[in-house]
């Protein structure tokens, strides 16, 4: 700890802070029995608090406090005074900070009993996970969690303090407000004052940060909440934390600058060993072609090759047809890996998973022909050709999967990532940080266009070809993962239209939602752009978690429940009717 506490009643210093410095003078340390070991007529105790562990040692020449030793039990709470002493050399424990030392109690006062806890506190052994969140304030004494709570606190730390230094204001935004639109399902909260209308909690501040930006409040940012409530899906919260970021007069240099300055330090704090900025900025469509996804995990190889050219006109009609209709055939040369033929069978399930229909199979033999169903099909001549692409050589493995282009690429990538783990390529210590840019503006749906960002992110291109605009965003993509996003922002009341009547929304719908934005538009609204990254993930990856509850103090499981305090739960008659409210 930086500062020791004030001594009062219960202790004068930090368990974890004592030292061999401190040997010979006499400290008070308070907190939860970690351990407790009965050794030949002496009793050991791991005392732990914030700070850490020290080993508490009772003497029966002592006998007030050895008796209230032998009562004590794990997480039994306690205050003990004595001195410090050091260990004998056999005794120093490498292990912990403390470890050449240890509290000779003279005397203790036991402050609260603990029962037994349901799972052992002491080890960070591996718990049901319903368990550990039904007892969260348990699970949380784990050093597992203190420790990622920790690195948490130091991250969210460093971002403000980077972003103060560089002239940001932190400002808040209004948890009770208006739908905005982030494209997933609203959180509502009825209005009591006029049944019928009802708050929507924020998908993020994003049109509040806007109007900052027309307000003049030009480098704003804030750790945010954000709620949205979507259908479960893999390691998402309902509400979850993210550090949200604007700037007005700006381009895409000066937001990715600030973001890389600073994601620098956060990822230093961990020695989380990333490249020096500035860090690559990968058009989407080379992710989407050599990695198959916009959050591509580079930090192995099994690249995407497209084989289209090469095999085009061959007898293999599968192929053939889905060239003819426009579509692409690539491939990945998985390497020198011999698969039984029904784990090449069941790689049709991965690219299935993923969206796709089915995998070709090709091994390169030494002559360099290939071994496969379809080689016969595809001729010599085509095969060599591909296998040049693929950089094929003997023993290697070759996967093919023909669709169009975003099928194709998508469960290509699916099942790039599959093998990558089943391979044992990705290793954890290798990081790789990059941004993704140039997105499309626009995605087909059944009913017309939907914004892949958001519709107030800046597009390039024509509206005559709204399937060939782009939109300056961009993304900042770590190992895979997506660790935010951002744009900048369309400042002209005339795009903004536009978008919105692309979008299938008439002025009248456009002034009813989001009134207030074109409002601002109107007087005099600078440019601006930026972007939001998510805390809860930036942590996760950095303590290498698989999921971000256990970098949350208090999440909710994948389908929304809280089994610590069993929300959402019902409310009664009573509050139903004061809200107008009835259940069908
Ligand atoms: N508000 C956006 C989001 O939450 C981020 C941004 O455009 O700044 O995805």
């Amino acid at each position: 700890m930086q500062k020791p506490p004030r001594a009062n009643p219960y202790r004068d210093a930090w368990a974890g802070d004592l030292d061999a410095g401190r040997a010979g003078s006499s400290a008070r340390v308070a907190g939860w029995v970690h351990r407790r070991r009965d050794h030949g007529g002496l009793i050991f105790v791991d005392l732990r608090d914030r700070s850490g562990i020290v080993q508490l040692v009772f003497h029966p020449d002592q006998p007030e406090a050895f008796a209230a030793a032998e009562r004590l039990r794990p997480e039994h709470v306690l205050s003990a005074q004595g001195e410090v002493v050091r260990r004998a050399p056999e005794n120093v424990n490498p292990n912990i900070p403390t470890g050449e030392i240890e509290l000779q109690v003279a005397e203790v006062t036991p402050l609260a009993e603990s029962e037994t806890p349901p799972f052992p506190i002491d080890e960070d052994t591996p718990v049901d996970e319903m368990l550990r969140l039904r007892h969260r304030m348990l699970d949380l004494r784990r050093e597992g969690m203190r420790d990622a709570l920790v690195l948490r606190d130091a991250v969210i730390r460093t971002m403000r303090e980077t972003l103060a230094a560089e002239d940001f204001l932190e400002i808040e935004t209004p948890i009770l407000t208006r739908s905005t639109p982030e494209g997933a399902r609203d959180f509502l909260v009825p209005n009591r004052r006029e049944p019928g209308t009802w708050y929507a909690l924020p998908q993020s501040p994003q049109l509040f940060k806007q109007l900052l930006m027309m307000s003049g409040y030009e480098r704003y940012y804030q750790i945010a909440r954000c709620f949205r409530d979507e259908d479960t899906r893999a390691d998402r919260q309902a509400e979850f934390t993210q550090l949200d970021v604007e700037m007005g007069f700006v381009e895409e240099d000066d937001v990715l600058g600030v973001m890389e300055r600073l994601m620098a330090k956060v990822f230093a704090l961990a020695g989380f060993d990333v490249p020096a900025p500035p860090w690559e900025r990968l058009p989407y469509d080379e992710a989407m072609l050599r990695w198959g996804s916009d959050r591509p995990d580079r930090r192995f190889g099994l690249e995407i090759v497209d084989v289209g050219d090469a095999l085009r006109g061959s007898d293999f009609k599968v192929f053939e047809s889905v060239l003819g209709s426009g579509g692409v055939v690539r491939a990945i040369n998985a390497g020198n890996q011999s698969l039984s033929r029904s784990e090449l069978d069941g790689l049709n399930e991965v690219v299935q998973r993923h969206g796709g229909k089915a995998v070709a199979w090709a091994t390169v033999e030494e002559t360099g022909a290939w071994r496969s169903p379809i080689a016969k099909f595809l001729g010599p001549e085509r095969t060599q050709a591909a296998g040049e692409l693929l950089g094929a050589s003997f023993g290697d493995l070759l996967l093919f999967v023909a669709d169009q282009r975003d099928v194709a690429a998508t469960a290509l990538g699916g099942l790039r990532l599959e093998l990558g783990r089943r391979f044992g390529l990705i290793s954890e210590d290798v990081h790789d940080v990059h941004w993704v840019v140039d997105f499309p503006m626009f995605e087909r749906t059944e009913e017309g266009w939907t914004a892949m960002h958001h519709p107030f992110t800046a597009p390039t291109g024509s509206f005559d070809d709204p399937g060939a605009m782009r939109s300056r965003g961009y993304d900042i993509v770590v190992d895979g993962s997506e660790l935010g996003g951002g744009s900048i922002r369309i400042h002209e009341q005339d795009v903004q239209r536009k978008v919105f009547e692309l979008l299938g929304m008439d002025e009248e719908e456009a002034q009813s939602r989001f009134g207030f934005l074109l409002d601002a538009l109107r007087f005099g609204a600078p440019p601006h752009g930026g972007i939001a990254l998510g805390i809860d993930r930036v942590v996760a990856v950095m303590a290498g978690r698989d999921s971000i509850r256990d970098v949350i103090a208090f999440p909710k499981t994948a389908s929304g429940q809280d089994p610590l305090t069993g929300a959402p739960a019902e409310i009664d008659e009573r509050q139903l009717r004061e809200l107008g409210l009835r259940l069908r």
